[in-house]
């Protein structure tokens, strides 16, 4: 069985063909600057890369040239040997709480959700469609950001504010990311074999978020009604007093809108060090005895402690810590530091197992309190694994 998986951004398309059986990653790439001048594509195939340049006028064109090519390069020898195509969704509201096959009603949710993630949902449309057109007889599925959240409880994910907002407009933590922290879960659950266990699981890309999660369900996770609370990020904020933004609106004589777009673009680590929302570069910086720079990492560092900590006390202990995407799997400089500052919970670092990249890694010492390990995450995986099952299973 072969399925793809896609990741459709407003002028982008990321996707994965798996061979199922294996799991195995046939081919994997990227279509840029859909719809912009100097689109282009790049695919990854056994150890060879291509690259073009090539006009894309819409998300159409792009997964039109996607499977020529994986004929074209021998990938795939006809258009048959595609099961299933699975979709990242980042909004799926209060009314999905796992993945689903596609059909006009959840397209029309979808849809109906964009007032909720105006940027993401209209451009994982841009993919359902672009695929419905060249594929109609493909089933296809909805893969949620927001699904594996849909545990949480009311007292969790409710905001302290009239509750008329809830009961009419629907403002309530919602919860990001809930592909990645499942896979964490499944792993987690995969190397303590077994099923009742409690795990912190900190997702620390250049978006981040950490999940409280018990027995395999979301407990409480950071991210909220949009993806922009939380943890610091690359250039979000994260948690802010909301009447920051009155204020500088006024100062600054911006409108809301504006501002919002300034908590997401421009601040964060990029705001703090004003150097840059890539840990290498804040590494760099430090190396090089920026104080900007230095003092973006202790905030990050800090607010991700102080959640590990409060997830820790949720959840009455855990079981496991576990770090993973960009900055989780890579800065090992900065996964070390967190781990030491948990050292009042008996948490403890083992230096040299904290040397690893890429691979599944236990980092904590053996007579650490809870285990910490190095997860590398993979959302493509979870996406072409709900699709095959619901292919297979409806
Ligand atoms: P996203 O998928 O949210 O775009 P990623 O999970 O790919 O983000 O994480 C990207 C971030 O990971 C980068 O911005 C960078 O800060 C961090 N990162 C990646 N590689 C390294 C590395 N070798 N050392 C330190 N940080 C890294």
């Amino acid at each position: 069985m072969k399925i793809i998986s896609i990741n459709a951004g407003s002028s982008s398309l990321k996707f994965q063909l798996f061979d199922m059986d294996s799991e195995k990653v046939l081919a994997s790439g990227l279509f840029e600057r859909i719809g912009i001048e100097g689109s282009l594509y790049t695919i990854k195939y056994n150890s060879e890369k291509i690259r073009e340049e090539i006009e894309l006028a819409n998300h159409t064109d792009a997964v039109n040239i996607l499977l020529e090519k994986l004929i074209a390069l021998d990938i795939i020898a006809s258009l048959d040997e595609i099961d299933g195509v699975g979709h990242r969704i980042v909004q799926g509201g209060d009314k999905y709480n796992k993945s689903v096959i596609i059909t006009d009603e959840v397209i029309s949710d979808i849809e109906a959700f964009k007032d909720l993630a105006p940027l993401h949902n209209p451009a994982g449309l841009l993919g359902i469609q672009a695929v419905r057109e060249v594929l109609p007889d493909v089933p296809m599925v909805a893969v949620f950001d927001t699904a594996f959240h849909q545990t949480m409880k009311k007292e969790r994910y409710l905001y302290p504010i009239p509750y008329a907002w809830y009961r009419d407009y629907k403002i309530r933590k919602y919860g990001f990311h809930g592909t990645s922290h499942r896979f964490i879960a499944s792993k987690a659950k995969e190397i303590l074999g077994r099923e009742n266990i409690k795990v912190i699981s900190c997702h620390l890309g250049s978006g981040g978020s950490i999940c409280a999660i018990e027995n395999g369900a979301s407990i409480d996770t950071t991210m909220g009604f949009t993806p922009l609370a939380g943890i610091m990020m690359g250039t979000r904020s994260g948690d802010i007093d909301p009447s920051i933004i009155p204020y500088i609106m006024e100062k600054e004589g911006k409108n809301a809108s504006e501002i919002i777009d300034d908590l997401n673009k421009v601040s964060g680590l990029l705001g703090v060090s004003e150097t840059s929302s890539d840990f290498r570069d804040i590494s760099k910086g430090i190396s090089e005895g920026n104080s900007q720079c230095l003092l973006a990492q202790e905030i990050f560092i800090r607010r991700v402690v102080a959640y590990i900590a409060e997830y820790y006390v949720l959840l009455n202990g855990a079981d496991m810590i576990v770090f993973t995407a960009g900055i989780g799997e890579n800065s090992l400089d900065v996964r070390g530091k967190i781990v030491e500052r948990l050292s009042c919970l008996g948490i403890k670092l083992d230096e040299s197992a904290n040397d690893s990249r890429g691979e599944i890694k236990k980092i904590s010492t053996d007579d650490s309190s809870v285990l910490v390990y190095a997860i590398p995450t993979d959302e493509e995986l979870m996406i072409a694994r709900d699709t095959l099952e619901l292919v297979q299973n409806g």
